[in-house]
């Protein structure tokens, strides 16, 4: 039997075939459609629906499924928002938060409904078993152990699987289809009529990145990425693994590329083209976005070089976390040292006046 859906069910499901012709025929000039003032309020809310993904705020019980058509539009909106804005950071982050939002309806929903959400992006939840080639296709962004092909029942060819675990992969199979549809090709005019709101949500994001990582301070970097940094000036071939893990970790503390690049402008044999394209790989450009690896990975690349005593008595096992604890420490000596220095200052206005008290006598 067919299944009905209404505006209702494609606000939960934005993403369905159902909701995109939807939108085709609401918004059928997107330019129009944008300069129009219900447009400019579907703008707000689409602006509104990334600031929460970039927060990871998986709060959807306020969502008002009362006007479904600004939900199902402000969708489409947003999506055309972050390609403009061409910030993997930020796709990667609204792809998680629609699979969240979707997940969220989901959990709720009539079962012929959830079959044909599940179908719709090529998963069938009435199995007992997957095939490892499809396991291994749906798995690979899952970082919990438990997903790990060794750590599965697997026999003749396929992989037992739980229904509760089934759904975990529908939510992971929505983010990845999401993410492949990303960045869609606006045009240069859509972008413009965009670009106030892309301006602003670019300056929450930045603020979130200097919330989490603060302003980037090169003196606070670990010792295995300040020995990356000098092998590269000192013009050694360094490793693929040791240009990775520095490129992600410079990443990840909120450097932009042009940053990055200039940080391999040191080598005495800089090829700017090269470095372009592996920086903005590692930065996501290709898809993906990469973390830098844990200290146990960089112990087994040779690349844990020096650690001190930070690394050895503060459980560091992360150099990101080397980073976020010694620009705390130094952000709280700066504060100190200034305090005993205002301190000593009005020690010695003190002694002048008693002294001059005392030449007065
Ligand atoms: S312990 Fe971790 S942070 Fe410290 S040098 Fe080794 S890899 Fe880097």
């Amino acid at each position: 039997m067919p299944v009905e859906l209404e505006n209702k069910d494609l606000a939960k499901y934005p993403f369905l075939k159902e909701a995109h012709n939807f939108v085709s025929q609401r918004a059928y000039s997107i330019e129009n459609f944008l300069k129009s003032r219900f447009g400019e309020r579907i703008c707000i809310s689409a602006q509104n629906r990334i600031k929460a993904a970039l927060e990871s705020k998986f709060v959807f019980d306020e969502i008002r499924l009362e006007k479904p058509d600004d939900e199902i539009l402000s969708y489409a909106v947003s999506r055309l928002i972050v390609s403009c804005m061409k910030e993997r950071q930020m796709i990667d982050k609204l792809c998680r938060y629609e699979s969240e939002r979707a997940f969220y309806f989901l959990q709720t929903e009539d079962s012929q409904k959830k079959d044909y959400v599940a179908r719709n992006v090529g998963i069938k939840l009435d199995v007992e078993k997957i095939s490892v080639p499809e396991y291994v296709e749906l798995v690979p962004n899952l970082r919990d152990s438990r997903w790990q092909l060794v750590n599965r029942d697997v026999s003749e060819g396929s992989v037992s699987i739980k229904k509760e675990e089934l759904e975990e992969l529908l939510k992971e199979r929505i983010r990845v289809v999401l993410h492949g549809q990303l960045p869609l090709p606006v045009t240069d005019g859509i972008c413009s009529l965009l670009d106030s709101f892309a301006g602003e949500i670019s300056a929450v994001y930045q603020e979130k990145l200097l919330e989490q990582f603060g302003e980037v301070d090169e003196g606070s970097f670990p010792p295995c990425m300040k020995a990356i940094i000098n092998a590269v000036s000192a013009g050694t071939n360094i490793p693929h693994t040791a240009r990775f893990s520095l490129t992600a970790f410079m990443h990840t503390i909120g450097m932009d590329t042009t940053g990055i690049v200039e940080v391999y402008t040191r080598a005495p044999d800089f090829d700017v083209e090269k470095t372009l394209y592996q920086v903005e790989h590692i930065s996501g450009r290709s898809g993906t976005e990469y973390t830098p690896p844990g200290c146990a990975t960089m112990k087994t690349y040779g690349l844990c070089v020096g650690p001190d005593s930070i690394c050895r008595n503060k459980n560091i096992i992360h150099p990101l976390s080397y980073y976020k604890y010694k620009k705390k420490y130094s952000k709280v000596n700066e504060k100190n040292k200034d305090a005993k220095e205002k301190d000593s200052e009005k020690e010695n206005n003190s002694k002048d006046s008693n002294i001059q008290k005392e030449e007065m006598i």
